[in-house]
């Protein structure tokens, strides 16, 4: 049964470990009903019995590997299919390490089809659906790596770099339909993307590297103020908006009918 309080469901993929079972606990207290989709279908049942307890919500799981097509499209159609959803939080990923001349390209493929298709697919089936109420969030987890993509892993970082762009252009498609986009583009979070990923996080400085939790929190706050991008480390604001602005000054020249001077 729904709780008094609650705001809806949210889909929560990648709710088995780290960002997304963070994020999955705090929208449990924010009185959100849910929907959790990972492959560990058992730790994802352990999660739901915790929250249930805890918080009186529904919640639902729902295994799926979302690099496979028959399960990416069965979340895609229950997005489609239940108005009770209101939050879609796109957040299952993995990370690859090394360079790309010599990679498992196998490996990379996967890693695309989940940080990239799936995200695709799933951000298309919740803008269609929650436009369509006139209501709802979209929540994406891109990285910071999209905007140093030379420090990192080619294809992981261009694959945040794709979801830091989806996310800007959603945003401006569902401009007035009632619908909430937000991109978080964390730093160095400690979860098990690292060992997953065959990445020593160990030497990682500490500095360098968030609590879940913390990251989570700041992200959450930046959802309630509205941010399209939320960068849970940076301390000044400005600093985002000084890139943005740097970067649509060049619109009025990127596309001309003439080749620039130096060219000739
Ligand atoms: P994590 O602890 O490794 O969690 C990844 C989640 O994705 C797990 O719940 C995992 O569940 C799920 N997942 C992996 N492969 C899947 C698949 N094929 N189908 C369905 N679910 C799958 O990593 P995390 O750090 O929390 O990462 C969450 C997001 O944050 C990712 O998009 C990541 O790129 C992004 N991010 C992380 C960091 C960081 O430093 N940690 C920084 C920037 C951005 P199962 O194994 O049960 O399927």
């Amino acid at each position: 049964m729904s709780s008094v309080q609650s705001k809806g469901k949210a889909l929560v993929t990648g709710a088995s470990s780290g960002i997304g079972a963070i994020y999955a606990e705090r929208l449990a207290a924010r009185g959100f009903d849910l929907l959790l989709v990972a492959r560990d279908e058992a730790r994802l049942q352990s999660a739901a019995t915790r929250l249930r307890a805890e918080h009186g919500i529904d919640v639902e799981v729902l295994k799926a590997d979302l690099t496979l097509k028959a399960d990416l499209v069965a979340v895609e159609q229950r997005l489609r299919s239940d108005p009770s959803i209101s939050l879609l939080l796109n957040n299952a990923g993995v990370a690859a390490e090394g360079p790309l001349a010599g990679a498992d390209l196998d490996q990379l493929e996967r890693m695309i089809q989940l940080n990239v298709v799936a995200v695709t697919r799933l951000a298309s089936a919740a803008a269609a659906s929650f436009s369509a109420a006139g209501r709802g969030a979209i929540i994406n987890l891109a990285s910071v790596v999209a905007l140093i993509p030379e420090r990192f892993n080619a294809t992981y970082s261009a694959s945040k770099a794709y979801v830091l762009s989806l996310s800007q252009s959603l945003n401006a498609e569902l401009s007035g339909s009632g619908v909430q986009v937000q991109a978080v583009l964390p730093g160095v979070t400690r979860t098990e993307i690292w060992e997953r990923s065959g990445i020593d996080g160990s030497a990682i400085p500490a500095e360098m590297v968030m609590e879940a939790g913390e990251m989570v929190d700041a992200a959450l706050s930046g959802f309630d103020q509205g941010e399209l991008i939320c960068i849970p480390s940076l301390p000044d604001a400005a600093d985002w908006d000084g890139f943005v602005t740097a970067r649509h000054a060049l619109a009025p020249n990127l596309s001309r009918n003439v080749a620039a001077a130096r060219y000739k």
